[in-house]
């Protein structure tokens, strides 16, 4: 069967993944028939992940992480909360999340049995009166959302911080970085571990990172967290294990090391810079137009262009999604350069 060409990302404009990096496609390719999920078995790969793991800590601000290579960041979100509930003493969990978390967290609820409690923003961020309201002894963890998926905005984490310290069911705070984890670290927010009391934290290597997909991160403040996730393996070389997944590719894992490699720090904030600089281009271009922008504040733009637009530039070949309230989705990843920008607006001008 002719398989067909993947699609270019020449017009890919409201995608979360990118062109891996050269290095990341390579190494990809050569760990491809490698099974982490084995460790025993498949030792190099394993100590690839124990890197990435280091890697991902500094990127994160932490000194000794914990964690693993995730298939992304739905299944860190699920590990995050199943952890979270299988510590508490409970037999009525409840989570309290931003009305801006990812839905991968109204799956894990339903995997896992847990009420989802969605705290309504004040702005573009989560009310932290809405999340004292919503607290109790059955919280089992609090979420905050470090660059949100519709929006790119970051909620107050050392605040969150602070009411799940005073929160009476001892909860953990989970910070879901999934998509802003690789930009963060060159901006002034508060969003990691050495700036707040984060026990858990989601940072994808196959979004902004430039790793290959699948690759995604939990890490854990410390290894007694994960430990509430650990279950006998009886038939394989290694005695537990905490993913979700068993079998899984070695394939991200590989990837993500050589995208570290390459890109940590200089890379990633050189790429920060651009994307950012292009998002806050493309939102002064189209408040000249006259749409309605919702500032960047990270390299993501949401703009109001129109519904009738929308769907004239889709048919021109621009893929472009919208958020729920219908503003056209412009997320700045390393494919989209200034030039895929100018040829968007062109089409857009004449289109409309
Ligand atoms: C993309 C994303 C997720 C889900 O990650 P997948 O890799 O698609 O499973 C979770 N949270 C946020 C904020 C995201 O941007």
């Amino acid at each position: 069967m002719e398989l067909g060409i993947p699609q270019s990302f020449s017009r890919v404009l409201s995608s979360m993944c990118t062109e891996p990096h050269p290095a990341a496609r390579e190494a990809a390719e050569r760990f491809i028939a490698t099974n982490p999920g084995d460790p025993g078995t498949y030792d190099t790969v394993a100590d690839l992940e124990s890197t990435v793991v280091d890697r991902l800590g500094e990127v994160a601000g932490l000194d000794e992480p914990a964690g693993y290579v995730a298939s992304g960041g739905t299944e860190a979100n699920v590990q995050a909360l199943r952890l979270a509930r299988n510590r508490a003493d409970t037999p009525d969990p409840n989570v309290v999340v931003p009305a801006s978390g990812h839905f991968s967290f109204t799956k894990a609820a339903n995997v896992l049995g847990v009420e989802l409690r969605v705290a309504p923003l004040d702005g573009y961020t989560v009310s932290l009166e809405a999340v004292e309201e919503l607290l109790d002894a059955d919280t089992v963890a609090v979420v905050g959302v470090a660059g949100s998926t519709e929006y790119g905005r970051v909620d107050p984490i050392p605040a969150l911080a602070d009411l799940t310290a005073d929160a009476p069911g001892d909860p953990l705070l989970h910070v879901d970085a999934a998509w802003g984890g690789f930009v963060l670290p060159f901006t002034d927010y508060a969003w990691g571990f050495a700036d707040a009391a984060v026990d858990t934290l989601t940072i994808d290597p196959h979004k902004m990172g430039q790793a290959v997909v699948p690759a995604g991160g939990l890490l854990a403040r410390e290894e007694s967290l994960l430990a509430e996730l650990a279950v006998d393996t009886p038939y394989l070389e290694s005695t537990s294990q905490i993913t979700l997944t068993g079998t899984r590719s070695g394939a991200g894992v590989a990837s993500a090391v050589a995208a570290l490699d390459a890109l940590w720090p200089d890379g990633y904030r050189e790429q920060y810079e651009t994307s950012q600089a292009n998002a806050e281009w493309l939102a002064a271009e189209l408040r000249l137009r006259g749409d309605e922008v919702v500032s960047p504040t990270l390299p993501l733009v949401a703009a109001d262009i129109g519904t009738e637009a929308i769907d004239a530039v889709r048919d021109a070949g621009w893929r472009l999604s919208r958020t729920e309230r219908g503003e056209a989705r412009f997320v700045m990843q390393p494919h989209v350069t200034r030039e895929t920008l100018c040829a968007f607006l062109t089409d857009l001008d004449r289109l409309r």
